[in-house]
C-alpha cells in the first residue's frame, strides 16, 4: 500500500526542549553512555514484541530471532543500531520520542539548576534514556514499523526544539536510529571503540548485539548464568537497564531455586529511593519471566507491596507461558514463588543487619518506613520483620533494635516504651520523656507516619508490652533509677495541689477528660496524655489529615506537682479573693494550651489564648 502522507513538524514537549539544551551543550566525559541507552531500548523493544507474541504468535511470522545490529559508516559518519523489536507507529512515535513520560526524568529536570556542570552530574546519574542520542549526535534518524502494521514512518530531529514524521519504506517490523555524529564524536565511529563500549555496558543483554560478523555481548540472560562469573560491574549494568535506574544497588541477591517449583531470581535493592515508593499505587517492579520471556513488570502477587522498592528479574519455567496476567495472579504456583521469595529477601537483609549495621542504617533511611507496612499487611511475616526494624531512641543517635533495647531496660521496667510524632528533633524535646529521662529509661522514637498504624497490631515484643509515654498512666516509681536522687519533699502541698486540680477540672470542663497529677513530668507543668485505649495527639493528627476523623476527644491534662508554678498556684487554691480566682481560671487554660503546643498543635482559641496571656503579664508587671 502506497503512503500519501506529508511530513509532518511537531514541536517537542516544553520538558524535552529542556532536557535536550542541556544534553547537546554538555561537553560530558562519559557521553558514551548513549550506547548503552540506545540498546537498552532495543532490548525492551524485542522483550515487549516477545510478550505480545505469546497471544499473538503471527506479530513475530517469519522471523523469531531478535537480535540487535550496529553499523558504522564512516563516509557518511552514521551510526546506526537497528532492532527486529516491537516498532512504533506514528502516534508511538509522537508520544514516547516527543514527550517525557518517565517520573525518573522528570524527577531529573525538577533538579536541574542553572549550574552547568552540577547539570551534566545529574545526566549521569539519571541517564536520560533517548535523548542522549543528542549529545553525540547533531541529527537523529529514526526509521520504525511497528510489527503487525504495514506503514512505516521516517522520524527526524536536529534535536533544537522540533521533529518531523513522515512515511518511509522498511521491509520488516523493528526500528533503526541513525545517529549523525557531531565533529567531536569520531571515536563513536571506530569499531574498537563501539565494541569496548558494548561490552562495558550490554554485556548482560539478552539478545545478540552484532557489529560486522561478530556478536559483541555474552547474549544469554544475565540472570541465567553463574553467579561465580558475573562481576559485580556486570550486575551494576544490569541492574541499571532493568530498573531504569543509575545508582549502586546496595544489595544484589542472585540465587537459583529447585523444587516442586524452580525460579531464578536476581533481585536489587536500590541504593537510592525510587521515586515513586511512595505513590498509592504502591507498584513492584519486579519483572517476572517465563523460561526466559518476559511476561510482566509489575506481577500482581509476586511480592508483597511493602517489598516494592526491590528491582530486577524472576524466571520461572514452571509457570504456564500462556496465562493472562488477570489468572496469574491467583495461580497458586505464583503464590508458592512469592513466599519462598520473601523468605529468601527477609533472610538476607537480616544477615546484613547483623553483619554491617552502618551499612544497613543506610537501608534503614531509605526504606525502613515501606518495610514497616509488612508489620500491618502481612501477620504471618510480622516475626521475621520485627527483628530487622531498626528505631531511633532516646539512648543515642545510632539505631536500635528490639531486642537491644530489651537488653537494655532498667530493672522493674515492664513495657518497650515509644513516643510517636512526625518530628524526632521535636520529639526528643517533648515534656512526655522527663521523668523517663529523669531515670534513665530508654524511649524509642518514632516519627514515621506508619508507625502509628503498625504499632497497633504488634502488642508486645518478647513478652513486653509496647507503650506509649503519651498514653495511659505510667509508674516510673517501679523502675530503680541509675543514680539514687535525694528525696524530694513532697507531701506538704498535697492537700492544695488536689483543690487545685478540683478548680482546674472546674473551669476547664469538658474541654479535658481529667485532670490529675503527673508521674512523668519533671521540668515541663503541664503535658496532655490520652486516656488508655484512646487517641493520643500525633494519631489524631494523621487522621484528620486524611480526613478519617472530624474532631478530636478530650485528654487528660498532667500537671507537675513539683513544679514551681503548680506549686504557687496551688497555695492560692484556697484564696476566695476575686482576683485569685480570675487568676487561677486564666492560669488554667494558659496551661491547657501550653500543653497542646508542646503537642505541635495549636491553641485551639488564639485569640482567647492571646488575651489571657497578655492579662497575666500585665499582671506580672504590675
Ligand atoms: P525508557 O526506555 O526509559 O522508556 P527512553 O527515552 O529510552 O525511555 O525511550 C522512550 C520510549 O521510546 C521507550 O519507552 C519506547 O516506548 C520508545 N522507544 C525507544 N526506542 C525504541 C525502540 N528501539 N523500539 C521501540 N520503541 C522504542
Ligand atoms: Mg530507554
Amino acid at each position: 500500500m502506497e503512503n500519501t502522507k506529508e511530513k509532518e513538524t511537531h514541536s517537542f514537549q516544553t520538558e524535552v526542549g529542556r532536557l535536550l539544551d542541556i544534553v547537546a551543550s554538555s561537553l560530558y566525559s562519559n557521553r558514551e553512555i548513549f550506547l548503552r541507552e540506545l540498546i537498552s531500548n532495543a532490548s525492551d523493544a524485542c522483550d515487549k514484541l516477545r510478550h505480545a507474541a505469546l497471544t499473538s504468535p503471527s506479530l513475530v511470522e517469519g522471523d523469531q530471532q531478535f537480535s540487535i545490529e550496529l553499523s558504522i559508516d564512516p563516509k557518511m559518519k552514521t551510526l546506526t543500531v537497528s532492532d527486529n523489536g516491537i516498532g512504533m507507529n506514528h502516534d508511538d512515535l509522537i508520544e514516547t520520542l516527543g514527550t517525557i513520560a518517565k517520573s525518573g526524568t522528570k524527577a531529573f529536570l525538577e533538579q536541574l539548576g542553572g549550574d552547568k556542570e552540577k547539570n551534566v552530574d545529574l545526566i549521569g546519574q539519571f541517564g536520560v534514556g533517548f535523548y542522549s542520542a543528542f549529545m553525540v549526535a547533531d541529527q537523529v534518524d529514526v526509521i520504525t514499523r511497528r510489527a503487525g502494521e504495514k506503514e512505516a514512518w521516517l522520524w527526524s530531529s536536529d534535536g533544537k526544539g522540533s521533529f518531523t514524521i513522515e512515511p518511509a519504506a522498511r521491509k520488516e517490523r523493528g526500528t533503526t536510529v541513525t545517529l549523525h555524529m557531531k565533529k567531536d564524536a569520531k571515536e563513536f565511529l571506530e569499531e574498537a571503540r563501539i565494541r569496548h563500549i558494548v561490552r562495558t555496558y550490554s554485556d548482560h543483554i539478552g539478545f545478540p548485539v552484532r557489529l560486522g560478523e561478530g556478536t559483541l555481548n555474552e547474549a544469554s540472560a544475565i540472570w541465567t548464568r553463574n553467579p561465580k562469573d558475573i562481576s559485580a560491574e556486570q550486575y551494576t549494568e544490569f541492574y541499571h537497564h532493568t530498573a531504569h535506574a543509575f545508582d549502586e544497588p546496595w544489595l544484589t541477591i542472585h540465587n537459583r531455586v529447585e523444587g516442586v517449583i524452580s525460579y531464578t531470581n536476581l533481585l536489587f535493592v536500590p541504593g537510592m529511593q525510587p521515586f515513586d515508593l511512595f505513590e498509592p499505587e504502591r507498584k513492584s517492579h519486579v519483572k517476572l519471566y517465563v523460561n526466559r520471556v518476559f511476561i510482566t513488570e509489575d506481577a500482581k502477587g509476586l511480592l508483597p507491596t511493602f517489598l516494592r522498592f526491590l528491582r530486577g528479574v524472576v524466571d520461572s519455567e514452571d509457570l504456564s507461558l500462556n496465562v493472562s496476567r488477570e489468572m496469574l495472579q491467583s495461580d497458586p504456583k505464583l503464590a508458592k514463588i512469592r513466599t519462598s521469595l520473601t523468605k529468601k529477601v527477609l533472610t538476607e537483609l537480616k544477615k546484613k543487619a547483623e553483619k554491617d549495621p552502618e551499612a544497613y542504617a543506610a537501608f534503614w533511611k531509605n526504606f525502613g518506613a515501606v518495610l514497616k507496612e509488612g508489620l500491618i499487611e502481612e501477620a504471618g511475616l510480622r516475626d521475621r520483620i520485627l527483628p530487622i526494624c531498626r528505631f531511633n531512641s532516646t539512648a543515642d543517635d545510632a539505631l536500635t533494635s528490639l531486642a537491644d533495647y530489651v537488653s537494655r531496660m532498667k530493672e522493674g521496667q515492664e513495657a518497650i516504651y515509644y513516643i510517636a510524632g512526625e518530628d524526632k528533633q521535636k520529639l526528643v524535646h517533648s515534656p512526655h520523656l522527663e521523668g523517663f529521662r529523669g531515670k534513665g529509661v530508654e524511649v524509642l522514637l518514632l516519627s514515621d507516619p506508619v508507625d502509628e498504624f503498625w504499632i497497633q497490631h504488634v502488642p508486645e515484643f518478647e513478652g513486653k508490652p509496647l507503650k506509649s509515654v503519651t498514653r495511659g498512666s505510667v509508674d516510673l516509681d517501679t523502675i530503680k533509677s541509675d543514680e539514687q536522687k535525694p528525696e524530694e519533699k513532697k507531701g506538704e502541698t498535697n492537700g492544695a495541689v488536689t483543690d487545685l486540680i478540683g478548680l482546674l477540672k472546674a473551669e476547664l470542663g469538658d474541654a479535658v477528660k481529667d485532670v490529675r497529677k503527673s508521674a512523668r513530668l519533671t521540668e515541663s507543668p503541664v503535658c496532655l496524655i490520652a486516656d488508655e485505649g484512646e487517641m493520643d495527639a500525633n494519631l489524631e493528627r494523621l487522621l484528620r489529615r486524611h480526613g478519617q476523623l472530624q474532631a478530636s476527644a478530650p485528654k487528660i491534662l498532667e500537671i507537675n506537682a513539683d513544679h514551681g508554678l503548680i506549686v504557687s498556684l496551688a497555695k492560692h487554691a484556697s484564696d476566695k479573693s476575686g482576683s485569685a480566682e480570675e487568676a487561677i481560671k486564666d492560669a488554667a487554660h494558659l496551661l491547657l494550651e501550653q500543653a497542646r503546643i508542646a503537642d505541635g498543635e495549636a491553641p485551639s482559641d488564639p485569640v482567647e489564648f492571646n488575651r489571657r496571656l497578655n492579662r497575666v503579664m500585665a499582671l506580672a508587671l504590675e
